[in-house]
């Protein structure tokens, strides 16, 4: 299949997926993982109409997506990876959802950044819902006060909660705790499920999946 078939396949899925569960179908959003893939790999799925997209390094995403932002001035950038409070400069000015948001310290870069370059970023909190201790992501217990602070003193946009589950489980409880965070915080939007498991989290009530490989290929 070329990438622009199994794009077509992948959105067929999340149609299907959200009518299962008794969901309007464009309530849930394609974050199309085009991490380690060049500019010419990308470019079809873009020709298709794609336009939102999640990278996961800063440095990686500022050597492609810049040119192609240009010449395709409503693209949609989402951070999913990592980041350092050193790149939050960088973050800012090239992403329009940053979806790591896990601590003080980046939550307080992030927001002076936007400030200072009067860019509107919208921030998602990422919840280490299998409490791992080699992953990022803030403890179900310590979101509300880190909510409050993000949305008080900081006055970020933050819009929404997401998780990447423990690979070795099975999702489904990870995406019910996070949609029973995001309910409980007031926040609207859910960013869960991968290539393995999007229709289970639109189950759960993901309102954006990040779908990488079904996508792009094997990295
Ligand atoms: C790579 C990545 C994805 C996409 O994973 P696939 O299994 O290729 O769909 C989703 N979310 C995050 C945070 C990732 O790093």
């Amino acid at each position: 299949m070329s990438v622009e078939e199994r794009l077509q396949d992948v959105r067929d899925k999340i149609v299907k997926a959200a009518l299962e569960a008794g969901r309007e179908p464009d309530s849930v959003s394609l974050v199309a993982v085009s991490k380690t893939f060049d500019a010419e790999h990308i470019r079809p799925t873009i020709n298709a109409g794609q336009r939102v997209f999640g990278e996961n390094r800063v440095q990686e995403a500022q050597g492609k997506w810049p040119s192609l932002k240009t010449e395709v001035p409503d693209i949609e950038l989402h951070l999913i990876g990592p980041l350092q409070s050193n790149k939050a400069e960088d973050a800012v000015a090239l992403f329009d959802v940053i979806e790591t948001v896990d601590r003080e310290k980046i939550a307080r870069a992030l927001a002076a950044e936007a400030k200072r370059q009067e860019r509107l970023v919208r921030f998602y909190i990422q919840v280490n819902t299998g409490l791992e201790p080699q992953k990022a992501g803030i403890a179900p217990d310590d979101l509300g006060p880190f909510v409050a602070l993000c949305r008080g003193e900081l006055a970020t946009q933050v819009e929404g909660l997401m998780c990447i589950p423990p690979v070795d489980e099975n999702p489904g409880p990870h995406f019910a705790l996070l949609a029973k965070l995001a309910e409980e915080n007031g926040l609207p939007k859910l960013s869960m499920g991968m290539s393995g498991d999007f229709e289970t989290a639109i189950g759960f009530g993901a309102t954006s999946v990040r779908v990488g490989s079904a996508i792009f290929g094997v990295r």
